[in-house]
């Protein structure tokens, strides 16, 4: 297939199996400048799906590095609440909302540590209420990316931009499976996949997770009545969606006071601009009560310190070493793909949907279960070749859930 094609199948993909767009649904994007071309393909598909209105929301890292350089101290606390919450007004009308990302992973890197935490602060306060709706999967959304010179730099430094790119957004559609023939039928294969694994970790009703391997002993409680999930869900909206393409996770929620341990990162995070790397942690009771970063620690800090629960975890995430994006052997400084080639933990808020009948039970009621609550949702890799991780039965039983990265069972 040409390029064009490619681009279009991987559009016409995210449309039908990412957000599965209904008809009269408004659908809502956000995505860099340099996606204009994947965007306007998108559009057209979102429109010939039924949409009645696809509204997108640019952002220009030439833009926000001007904010940085010239603008005064106090533009730090300001976020556009009237964007967020009109957005948030949007989900509740029943817009679909896309991400693409794509962003620059080390856009923001030597700029004041205390301006990015004073801003990041300032956005996740402002964006809380469309957050809200997103995490609690109110309505059916999905997160893609898109190939930028600036980040396909990053990937591959050693390459000409144009060659970086283009290799970039080669992975991009092999890891999506967008250059399969029917790639909207492989989605539902590998869906089916992902739900005998959450169906048989629902089965065994874990109260915890035990992992061993080089620098991390970590004993992870699980939240009561958690639910494992992965692959494709139905939004409360009633549509089924695919929020990651791709996604190679299954996950569910930590108890927020019941991690005990030390743990290592496996691979680099980028987080709002800037790259954080060699991360090690020790919790007591839940909490982080220990951190160094060989890279990025300042980063790291800021975003545990956003408030109580960025430095208690709401979500624990497992995939095999053999994922094909590991597989890949790119370290692709994204969130999107490389929580997808490792197991993970997130520090911040947890998800709904990881509880029984989340929806219908009230903060308080989460909170007692153990589900965590915070501004921040942040994942960061863990997962390796060299990781074993135990399920941990009712009764106290260990049992051997993944040797040397790959599933034991
Ligand atoms: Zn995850
Ligand atoms: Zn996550």
């Amino acid at each position: 297939m040409t390029n064009e094609q490619l681009l279009d199948s991987y559009a016409k993909l995210a449309v039908r199996s990412g957000l599965n767009l209904q008809r009269g649904q408004q659908l809502l994007i956000s995505a860099p400048l340099d996606a204009v071309p994947l965007v306007r393909r998108i559009t057209e598909h979102a429109y010939r799906a039924g949409a009645s209105l696809v509204t997108t929301v640019y952002a220009d890292d030439a833009a926000t590095l001007a904010r940085y350089a010239h603008a005064p101290d106090e533009a730090f606390d300001v976020a556009p609440a009237w964007l967020f919450n009109g957005m948030a007004e949007a989900f509740r009308g029943g817009a679909a909302r896309l991400a693409i990302a794509g962003e620059d992973p080390s856009l923001l890197a030597g700029q004041d540590p205390k301006k990015l935490a004073r801003a990041n602060k300032a956005r996740s306060l402002a964006y809380r209420p469309a957050l809200e709706l997103i995490t609690g999967f109110a309505i059916n959304w999905c997160v893609i990316a898109a190939a930028t010179p600036a980040w396909a730099r990053s990937v591959f430094p050693g390459l000409p931009e144009a060659e970086a790119v283009e290799r970039l957004w080669r992975a991009i559609f092999a890891c999506t499976k967008a250059d399969l023939p029917d790639p909207v039928a492989a989605w539902e294969a590998h869906n089916a996949e992902l739900h005998r694994r959450t169906e048989f970790l629902n089965d065994r009703r874990y109260r915890a997770l035990k992992y061993m391997g080089p620098g991390t002993d970590l004993t992870l409680g699980l939240a009561e009545d958690h639910y494992w999930k992965g692959g494709g869900g139905r939004a409360l909206n009633g549509v089924f969606c695919n929020a990651n393409i791709p996604t190679e996770e299954v996950f569910t929620a930590p108890h927020k006071d019941m991690v005990e341990g030390t743990v290592r990162s496996s691979k680099p995070l980028s987080y709002q601009g800037s790259l954080i790397d060699g991360i090690r942690v020790r919790f007591e009771r839940g909490r982080i009560v220990e951190m160094t970063a060989e890279k990025g620690e300042d980063a790291f800090r800021s975003l545990i310190s956003t408030d109580e629960g960025a430095a208690r975890l709401g979500e624990v995430a497992l995939v095999p070493h053999s994922s094909p994006i590991s597989k890949s052997g790119i370290i692709f400084n994204n969130t999107l793909f490389d929580e997808n080639a490792a197991s993970h933990i997130a520090v911040g808020q947890s998800y709904t949907e990881n509880i029984r009948d989340g929806s219908k039970r009230s903060r308080e009621e989460l909170a007692a279960l153990g589900a965590n609550s915070s501004l921040v949702h942040v994942d960061w890799m863990i997962g390796s070749a060299e990781l074993d991780v135990d399920g941990i039965l009712p009764d106290g039983t260990p049992e051997p859930l993944m040797r040397k990265g790959e599933w034991a069972i």
